[in-house]
């Protein structure tokens, strides 16, 4: 290695260009990259690994999001909404197998019944846990009220991706209307913030016109927002999305793999104490995906507990894998995947983001 690429693994801050550089790097600078970012993860959060069980609630979605399979526009999918009785049996799936905690994500929606029964199940959840349980919610753009009602409900973690920060490249991916706002995106961040949620983002990886420059500003961007928890992946064409026209001018799947394992890498390297996702979308290209993010920074993984029946019609993206495992299935395949990437799973504990934690214990952090 030269000295050069050594000195620029050991900088305190990496500027742009080293980012570029970074996200370019190959033998030598790439094996340091990863070893770093391994590192850092080690020294500030220890190899432990903690389960958000996936509850996908209801593929109905009021947005036409230009890459998304169950867009409002797909009138090939079938669409459904979880029973309040099927997201208590996967819930209390999860307390059982001591996962901790649980994500619920969904289609967007912000009319008032969904709203009233997303907070009714929030409250559900925590009476049948008696509030052991941890609750995160994906449930995309809401005004702050409704943030706040399902705060108060029990939830304590939301993850919104920004998708991309590149204001441009977001109006490419979406339909230019008041409900696929860039500006609206941000400020719904700043609310979820202010609310006192832990707030994850993230972006996709490999998107279509997006350059390592674009990615490089992401992470400076989601560094500058100050996020407590990040899930990005590698984005996956779907052939009944709009996006699918330019199928042909992406990178190769196994390229947008790298670049995200490299996203991963780097994002620890900035954000020492943060949660990170080892994401579905990452164990789509590869197998061992969700491990190899592991090894290079991740510290959170989500098994799908969402009812069999359904899995076939949530899909964002094509070739989503574990459509067809049962969750006991998923548990034991995943636990013997995390000790060979040399991990242990924090059974039993909520493993909240340390970040949060400083920032809201020492405020000058
Ligand atoms: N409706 C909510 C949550 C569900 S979508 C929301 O949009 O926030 C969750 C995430 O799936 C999105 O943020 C997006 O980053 C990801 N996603 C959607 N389509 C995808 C695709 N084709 N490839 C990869 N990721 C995709
Ligand atoms: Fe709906 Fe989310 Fe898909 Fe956009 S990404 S179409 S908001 S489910």
């Amino acid at each position: 290695m030269t000295e050069q690429t050594v000195g620029l693994l050991l900088k305190n801050k990496l500027t742009h260009n080293d980012l570029v550089t970074l996200l370019n790097a190959q033998g030598e600078l790439r094996k340091a990259l990863f070893s770093k970012a391994a590192e850092i993860k080690k020294e500030y959060l220890g190899n432990k690994v903690y389960f958000r069980g996936l509850i996908e609630y209801s593929n109905i979605c009021s947005k036409n999001c230009y890459y998304c399979g169950v867009r409002r526009g797909n009138h090939k999918v079938e669409r459904y909404q979880l029973a309040d009785i099927e997201v208590l049996d996967a819930a209390r799936f999860a307390l059982d197998n001591h996962f901790a905690s649980i994500v619920i994500q969904s289609g967007e929606r912000s009319d008032q019944k969904f709203v009233d029964t997303i907070e009714k199940l929030l409250l559900k959840i925590k009476a049948m846990s008696n509030g052991r349980l941890g609750i995160t919610l994906s449930l995309g753009e809401q005004s702050e009220q409704t943030y706040e009602r399902w705060f108060k409900a029990g939830a304590h973690r939301y993850l919104l991706r920004i998708e991309t920060s590149d204001r441009d490249l977001y109006s490419k991916l979406h339909p230019n209307d008041s409900i696929h706002d860039f500006d609206a995106r941000i400020e719904s961040l700043n609310s979820l913030r202010k609310v006192g949620y832990q707030v994850g983002s993230g972006v996709m990886i490999g998107l279509p016109f997006q350059s390592p420059e674009s990615l490089a500003n992401d992470l400076l961007f989601l560094k500058k927002i100050d996020i407590d928890m990040a899930g990005m992946g590698p984005f996956i064409e779907h052939k009944e999305t709009p996006l699918y026209r330019y199928a042909g001018e992406l990178l190769s799947r196994q390229e947008r793999f790298e670049l995200s394992l490299k996203m991963v890498a780097l994002l620890r390297i900035l954000m020492k104490n943060i949660n990170i996702a080892a994401t579905t979308a990452m164990q789509t290209i590869d197998p061992q995906g969700r491990e190899k993010s592991i090894m290079v920074g991740s510290n959170v993984i989500m098994p799908n507990l969402t009812p069999l029946k359904y899995r076939e019609n949530y899909k964002l993206y094509e070739d989503k894998p574990c459509i067809d495992e049962e969750a006991e299935q998923c548990r034991s395949c995943l636990e013997a995947r995390i000790h060979i990437a040399g991990n242990e799973i924090g059974w039993d504990e909520w493993g909240d983001s340390k970040h949060f934690m400083q920032r809201t214990t020492n405020p000058n952090n």
